[in-house]
C-alpha cells in the first residue's frame, strides 16, 4: 500500500491524504491525476507527494482509498508539481487550485480531437549587427561555462531584442531543446508567432487563456510530448509543460501584466525565474526599461546584465514635445475647459492634414482622483509614504490608501500658494467626445479595457486602424505595447501628470516605462514622429529622463535611494493584506481590532506595517475593502504574518485575500 498527498480544487490550504494501491491501479508517479472522494463528491486531484509510511492522522478520521487513477497522457511533468507547489506557498494561495493553473483542459476526458492546420513556412535569414552579435555570444559563452545565469537584456526600443530571442532559440532547438517565450499580451504573440516561425522554419505553439479548450488540450499534449518545441504565450505559458526546455524568455520583463491580479495571484516573470532556477537551464528577461526589481538584482551581481543601445533598423528616435498645461491655451468646448491645448490641437490636424495617424494615450486607470495645482503641477503627497494622496469629494478630504493618513483639503498651493487647486480624473469615453468636437472631420476609435471585450475585437480594431480607415486611435495601456503603425507620426500622451501621480510608489518607475513604450509608438516606419507630453508638471525628472536631459542611470539611483529609505522593494518583500465585508461599520471594527493585536505583537516589524486604511476602491462589487501593508523583511517573516492574519480572519469570519507583491493599488 501507498501513501499519496493529493492537490484537490478546493479552497483549503493543504493537501490530503489518500491510501493507493497499485496492484488495483497501476503503477502511480507524482504529478498524476486520481479520483478521490471527497465529503460526498468525487473530486480529480494531482498527487503531489507519494509515501510508504501510513500517515498519521487526528482521532477519528479514517483514511480513504483512491478510487481510479486518470490515463496518464495528462500527467504533470514533476518540475510542474514542484512549480505549482512553489507558486501556491510564495503567493499563499490554496494548492489544490494553484494546480489548476498549470493543469490541462480537463484532464479526465479528450475534449475532441481538433486538426490543428499546419501551414507552410518560410524561411528567412536574419542577419544581427555587431551589438546583437555580441549579446548573442556572451550568452552563449557563459552557457559553454555550464553556468545558467538569469540574463537581463537592457535595449531600447526598436534595438532588435527578438532577433537576438530568435538567434538564441535556434542554438537551443539545434542541441534538441524547447524554447519558452512569454510576451505580456496576448494581442502580441499572433505577430511574434510569425516571425519566430519563419526565422527558424520550425512550428510555433501560441498559448493564452482564451484559446478554445479543445484546442489547448491538443496543443498541451504536443508540448509535453515535445512534437512542437517553440510555445509563445502571455503569463499562463509559464505552467506549460515543455519537454526538455533549453531556454526561458521573458520579454518586456518589467510588464505588469505578468501579474496575475485575480484568484492564483502570481508573477509570471518570477515563477518563470524560478523555473528556470529549477531546471538549470539560461532566462533572458527582456525590456528597454527594466524593473527595479531585476535592476538591483544585477547590482547584487545575481543577474548578468546585456545591453543593446542603438535602435536595430537605424531609425531616428521620436522628437519630444512638452505642452505644458498651466502655460498654453486649453481648448474650449460648449463653456468648458478641456483637457488639450490648442497647440496639441493644431498639430493633430496637421497631422491629420497629411495622410498621417495619432494616437491619443491616456492612463488606463482613470478613476483616481486628485488634487492638482493648475499653475505649477504641485500635488500633496503623503508624508509616510511618499504616495500621492487621493481626493475624497464626500468628505472634502485628502487620504492616504495605504496608511490611511487624511487631512483636509488645502485652500490653497503649497508650493506657488496659488488658490487653482482642483481634481483630476477623466476616461477615455469623455476624451472621444471632446475630441470629436474639435475635430469634427476626424474618424476617431478608441480602444479600451471596455471596449475591446475579446481578441477578435480587438484585431478587428487594429486592423481598421492600420488600414487607414480612421485618423486616430484613443487607447490606453493595452496600445502601446509593440504594435507597428506604419503610419502614425504623432503620438499624444494627455497628461503626464496622471501617470506620475498615480498614487503609488512605483509611479516614476511606471511612468518611465509606459512614456517609453508610448514614444516607441511614433514614427516606426520611414516618416519622422513626435511625442507631445502635455501636463502641468513638467519638471519631474521622469520627463528629463524621456528627453535625455537626465541620464537614466542616475534616475534609477535616485528611485533605489527612495526605495531603500522606506523599505520598498526590491529591499523588502511587499504585501497587501486586503478584508472584505459587506457590512461598512461591522467589517471596519474587526479589522481594527485585528491590526491593533498584530501591531502590538510586533514591536520590532512596526515600522514595517502601514494601515489599516479604506482601498483605492473603497467599494466595489457590494464589498467594502481594507487594506493593510507589509514590507516583509524576509519570505519567512511574510508566511508568518501572513498565516497569523489568515486564521485571525477566518476566527472573525471575514474575508482575507492576500496579494504577494501586489500591482495595482
Ligand atoms: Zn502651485
Ligand atoms: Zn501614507
Amino acid at each position: 500500500m501507498m501513501y499519496l498527498k493529493v492537490a484537490i480544487p478546493r479552497p483549503l490550504d493543504r493537501l490530503f491524504d489518500y491510501e493507493y494501491s497499485e496492484d488495483d491501479h497501476g503503477v502511480i508517479s507524482l504529478g498524476d491525476w486520481v479520483a478521490v472522494p471527497f465529503g460526498r463528491s468525487r473530486l480529480v486531484g494531482c498527487v503531489v507527494e507519494i509515501k510508504h509510511d501510513k500517515p498519521t492522522l487526528p482521532e477519528g478520521v479514517k483514511l480513504k482509498a483512491v478510487t481510479e487513477k486518470i490515463s496518464s497522457d495528462f500527467s504533470l511533468p514533476s518540475e510542474l508539481v514542484q512549480i505549482c507547489k512553489f507558486g501556491a506557498e510564495y503567493y499563499q494561495y490554496p494548492i489544490g487550485e494553484a494546480f489548476f493553473s498549470a493543469m490541462p483542459p480537463s484532464p479526465e476526458k479528450e475534449l475532441g480531437t481538433r486538426k490543428v492546420k499546419s501551414k507552410e513556412i518560410k524561411v528567412k535569414e536574419i542577419n544581427l549587427n555587431d551589438e546583437q552579435r555580441l549579446v548573442v555570444n556572451t550568452v552563449e559563452e557563459k552557457l559553454a561555462l555550464g553556468s545558467n545565469p538569469v540574463f537581463l537584456l537592457e535595449g531600447i526600443t526598436g534595438s532588435g531584442k527578438t532577433e537576438v530571442y530568435i538567434e538564441l532559440a535556434k542554438k537551443r532547438l539545434s542541441e534538441g531543446k524547447s524554447v519558452l517565450i512569454l510576451v505580456p499580451e496576448i494581442a502580441l504573440t499572433a505577430q511574434l508567432r510569425d516571425r519566430f516561425e519563419n526565422s527558424l522554419g520550425n512550428p510555433v505553439a501560441l498559448w493564452h487563456s482564451a484559446l478554445a479548450e479543445g484546442l489547448r488540450q491538443v496543443q498541451w499534449k504536443k508540448i509535453k510530448t515535445g512534437e512542437i518545441k517553440v510555445v509563445i504565450g502571455a503569463r499562463s505559458a509559464v505552467f506549460a509543460p515543455m519537454k526538455n526546455l533549453g531556454l526561458i524568455v521573458v520579454d518586456e520583463e518589467h510588464d505588469q501584466t505578468y501579474k496575475q491580479e485575480e484568484r492564483f495571484r502570481y508573477q509570471a516573470r518570477d515563477i518563470a525565474v524560478y523555473r528556470a532556477h529549477l531546471q538549470k537551464i539560461p532566462i533572458i528577461l527582456g525590456s528597454a526599461t527594466p524593473s527595479l526589481e531585476s535592476i538591483q538584482r544585477v547590482k547584487e551581481g545575481r543577474y548578468v546584465h546585456l545591453r543593446l543601445n542603438r535602435r536595430f533598423s537605424g531609425q531616428m528616435l521620436p522628437e519630444i514635445k512638452l505642452i505644458s498645461l498651466s502655460e498654453e491655451m486649453l481648448v474650449i468646448n460648449e463653456k468648458v475647459k478641456t483637457p488639450f491645448a490648442e497647440k496639441t490641437v493644431q498639430i493633430m490636424q496637421e497631422t491629420i492634414d497629411r495622410g498621417e495617424q495619432v494616437i491619443v494615450f491616456l492612463n488606463r486607470r482613470g478613476f483616481s482622483q486628485f488634487i492638482l495645482c493648475q499653475d505649477c503641477g504641485w500635488i500633496k503627497e503623503c508624508p509616510q509614504c511618499s504616495i500621492t494622496l487621493t481626493h475624497y469629494q464626500r468628505k472634502n478630504e485628502l487620504r492616504c490608501h495605504v496608511c490611511g493618513y487624511h487631512q483636509h483639503v488645502p485652500s490653497d498651493c503649497e508650493q506657488c500658494h496659488s488658490h487653482e487647486l482642483r481634481g483630476m480624473g477623466f476616461g477615455t469615453e469623455s476624451l472621444e467626445e471632446e475630441l470629436q468636437l474639435m475635430l469634427p472631420d476626424a474618424k476617431i476609435l478608441r480602444l479600451d479595457r471596455d471596449q475591446i471585450t475579446s481578441q477578435k475585437r480587438l484585431e478587428e480594431t487594429l486592423d481598421d486602424f492600420r488600414s487607414g480607415k480612421s485618423n486616430i486611435l484613443i487607447g490606453t495601456q493595452m496600445l502601446v505595447k509593440g504594435h507597428d503603425f506604419a503610419k502614425v507620426t504623432c503620438v499624444v500622451v494627455v497628461s503626464s501628470d496622471m501617470l506620475l501621480k498615480w498614487p503609488d510608489f512605483r509611479a516614476s518607475e511606471r511612468a518611465l516605462q509606459t512614456l517609453t513604450q508610448v514614444s516607441g509608438r511614433a514614427g516606426r516606419a520611414e516618416l519622422p514622429g513626435q511625442v507631445l507630453i502635455q501636463g502641468f508638471d513638467l519638471d519631474h525628472t521622469v520627463i528629463k529622463v524621456l528627453q535625455g536631459e537626465q541620464s537614466h542611470e542616475s534616475f534609477i539611483e535616485e528611485e533605489l535611494l527612495m526605495r531603500k529609505e522606506l523599505n520598498y522593494p526590491p529591499f523588502s518583500r511587499f504585501v497587501r493584506f486586503r478584508f472584505q465585508g459587506k457590512n461598512e461599520s461591522v467589517l471596519r471594527k474587526k479589522v481594527e481590532s485585528i491590526i491593533e493585536r498584530v501591531l502590538g505583537e510586533s514591536e520590532n516589524d512596526r515600522s514595517r506595517m502601514m494601515g489599516p486604511s479604506e482601498a483605492l476602491l473603497f467599494r466595489a462589487n457590494h464589498e467594502y475593502r481594507f487594506d493593510f501593508y507589509y514590507k516583509a523583511p524576509t519570505i519567512d517573516a511574510l508566511m508568518k504574518l501572513s498565516k497569523k492574519l489568515k486564521s485571525m480572519a477566518e476566527f472573525e469570519e471575514i474575508e482575507l485575500i492576500v496579494d504577494v507583491d501586489p500591482y495595482t493599488s
